[in-house]
């Protein structure tokens, strides 16, 4: 639905969410998309990564980080516990490596994930279609995409971050290896190998105003995106951006206001973008102070939630930021349903937007 600049920007200033955003968000969801919240069952893989993103505790300059990667083995075992506990969507996450070594290994890893899932499907006399694929892996080469795809991931997530340049530099070092550039270059390549694309961005980071979420709505209309991850910075007291900000994070209003953002922007997103598939994410989950955010989330129009199923020993290794709320898939369900919608394990949950734009 169109929607004008001046009406998301009067929203966006005021304190509060409106009743009226979120009921028209609510009435645009329901005819779209229905009342269903899929889920996808996340493995972080690792938390290797070779970038040096300002916010992000994954960072390469982070050496208090405990690595970690899982073998092969251990995740395709993942994968298809994930697939015979019910879910049929999985999502595997990593830190990003640009290198060919690691993308083989990533590549078997979902290659062996399709084979295995289609194999209880054969079991069960269903039609062998195994799970449905997501992949977060960062930029890669677009060979690399391209073999993802071939092996059987048919999603991938790849968050802008920002749509305005000059705040992705602020985020970011100015370097070859963290250029924004070439992240727009790679959604680009995503969508021309095929894959349902998800964008999304960073909500209530330093620096940003409310001009620059505007921004980020029109990018994902005029990008036409399948799929939108965003959620609310959060701080990670070992990374620059939390050091150059501490006095304006540690204030009492911070966290409330990036809540604020995050539920307007995903109730814009589905007024505007309609039939896409949004996340309600973990750090939507996570956010400090804010003990109903999954369902407000919902509400305002996600319909997708993903449980993690990393195991124990590695989950709190992938600090991306701190104190990230699990909520298991059973506490995820009783909350949607206590909401009035319908936790879905056993689709694959598409966005009903790829079939419109293909
Ligand atoms: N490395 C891949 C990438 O960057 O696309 C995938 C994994 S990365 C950890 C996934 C997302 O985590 C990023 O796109 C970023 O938006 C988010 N993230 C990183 N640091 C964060 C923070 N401090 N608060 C909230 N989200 C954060
Ligand atoms: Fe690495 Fe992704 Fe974190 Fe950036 S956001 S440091 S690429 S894991």
């Amino acid at each position: 639905m169109e929607i004008s600049d001046d009406r998301i920007l009067k929203e966006l200033s005021i304190d509060g969410v409106s009743g009226s955003l979120i009921s028209l968000a609510d009435l645009i969801r329901k005819q779209k998309v229905g009342d269903f919240v899929y889920f996808r069952g996340l493995v972080e893989i690792s938390n290797i990564c070779s970038k040096n993103c300002y916010y992000c505790g994954l960072r390469k300059g982070n050496t208090k980080l405990k690595r970690y990667a899982l073998s092969e083995d251990e995740a395709v075992v993942i994968g298809v516990f994930i697939y015979r506990s019910g879910i049929s969507s999985i999502a595997l996450q990593s830190g990003e490596v640009k290198s060919d070594r690691w993308v083989e290994k990533l590549v078997n890893i979902v290659r062996r994930i399709k084979e295995e899932t289609k194999k209880i499907d054969e079991e069960n006399g269903k039609e062998p279609k195994g799970a449905g694929i997501t992949i977060s892996f960062g930029e890669l080469e677009k060979e690399h995409y391209e073999e993802l795809f071939r092996a059987g991931a048919h999603r991938y997530l790849l968050r802008i971050e920002t749509s305005d340049r000059e705040l992705y530099e602020k985020l970011h070092p100015v370097d070859e290896n963290h250029s924004f550039d070439t992240r727009l270059k790679c959604l680009e390549w995503l969508k021309e190998i095929g894959y349902q694309v998800g964008t999304g961005v960073m909500i209530g980071v330093p620096g940003q105003t409310i001009k620059h979420l505007l921004s980020d709505l029109r990018f994902f209309r005029s990008f036409d995106i399948d799929m939108i991850g965003m959620g609310p910075y959060i701080e990670h007291r070992d990374t620059p951006l939390f050091v150059w900000h501490r006095k304006e994070i540690e204030k009492r209003s911070f966290y409330r206001k990036a809540y604020e953002l995050s539920i307007k922007m995903i109730a814009f997103a589905r007024i505007m973008l309609e039939d896409v598939n949004i996340v309600a994410s973990t750090a939507l989950q996570s956010i400090p102070g804010c003990e109903n955010s999954l369902e407000t989330g919902i509400i305002a129009g996600a319909n997708v939630v993903m449980p993690v199923f990393t195991p124990s020993d590695f989950k709190k290794a992938y600090s991306i930021y701190e104190n990230k709320n699990n909520l298991t898939v059973s506490q995820m369900a009783e909350r949607i349903e206590k909401a009035g919608y319908i936790p879905v394990f056993d689709k694959w949950g598409d966005p009903i937007h790829y079939f419109e734009r293909i």
